[in-house]
């Protein structure tokens, strides 16, 4: 049985096709807002790629910020639970999942059976989130992609100290104004956000292992960050900012059997 899980997120649309609960037949990452055509998009792009007519898809379940909004799936289901499920899936030790998507943070606990025992949220501030990343991004004049590799050749990573985003974004112009070298405020930036979320994650109480899981995961500066900052070894999977997606078409694949039976 094929089914379709889709994470609406606020930054990207994520879908992932998987077959039988297990085999990843395709997946799509497209950058766009609620709101837009980025789901539909990415939805064709795993069609095609994995060569499964419409018709043949058993569930199609939706995830993230804006699946309220979507209408066409059969099932709408939290990112947590989500999260949780993708996760399990890949990385079956993780106990501990910090994931950071485009404009908030999580901090998720899970139990042996990869069921969510407890979390804690960002979602009221930009900093600790990838619209941190993004604004700094743009004011440094590089794509969020190059943070990780300028963030690796600093020697002495700049202190930000404001917490708030908008203030930072003043305090980067200015220390970038004043000769700060690019690689330092990047490793600056990532440290940043790695220490904001760390304390989310010390609130929900840290239980190895520990991934992360989101787009921001992808940046190796916040990585090495997060896990200096938390004293842990951070896993990581290439999937991470899929793993919303890949729970949703679990939960599609779970919720089939059920009612098969
Ligand atoms: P959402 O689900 O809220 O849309 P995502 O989990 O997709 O968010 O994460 C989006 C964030 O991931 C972006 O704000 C950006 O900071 C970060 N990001 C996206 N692509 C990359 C990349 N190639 N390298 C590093 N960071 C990335």
């Amino acid at each position: 049985m094929v089914t379709l899980g889709i994470d609406i997120g606020s930054t990207t649309s994520k879908a992932v096709m998987l077959k039988d609960g297990n085999e990843i037949l395709a997946s799509s990452i497209v950058i766009a807002t609620v709101g837009t055509d980025g789901v539909s998009r990415a939805i064709d792009n795993v069609l095609k790629d994995s060569r499964i007519a419409q018709e043949e898809i058993g569930c199609m379940v939706a995830t993230g910020y804006g699946r309220q909004t979507y209408q066409g799936s059969d099932f709408q289901v939290s990112e947590l639970t989500c999260h949780a499920l993708g996760v399990h899936h890949i990385c079956p030790e993780v106990r501990t999942v910090i994931d950071i998507g485009g404009q908030d943070a999580k901090v998720l606990s899970l139990n042996e059976q990869g069921r969510m025992v407890n979390f804690v949220m960002n979602d009221k501030c930009a900093a600790g989130t990838g619209r941190f990343l993004d604004v700094m991004a743009t004011i440094l004049k590089l794509d969020i992609s190059q943070l990780e590799v300028e963030a690796a050749k600093s020697q002495k990573p700049a202190n930000i100290s404001s917490t708030c985003t908008v203030f930072a974004e003043s305090e980067v112009i200015s220390q970038l104004a004043s000769g700060v070298e690019i690689p330092d405020l990047v490793a600056g930036i990532c440290q940043s956000v790695a220490t904001r979320v760390a304390s989310l994650a010390r609130r929900v109480g840290l239980k190895e292992q520990v991934c992360m899981s989101g787009g921001v995961a992808r940046n190796a500066g916040v990585r090495m960050a997060m896990a200096r900052e938390l004293g842990v070894t951070i896993v990581f999977d290439p999937m991470a900012q899929l793993m919303g997606a890949l729970g949703a078409a679990l939960y599609g694949f779970e919720k089939s059997g059920q009612q098969g039976k």
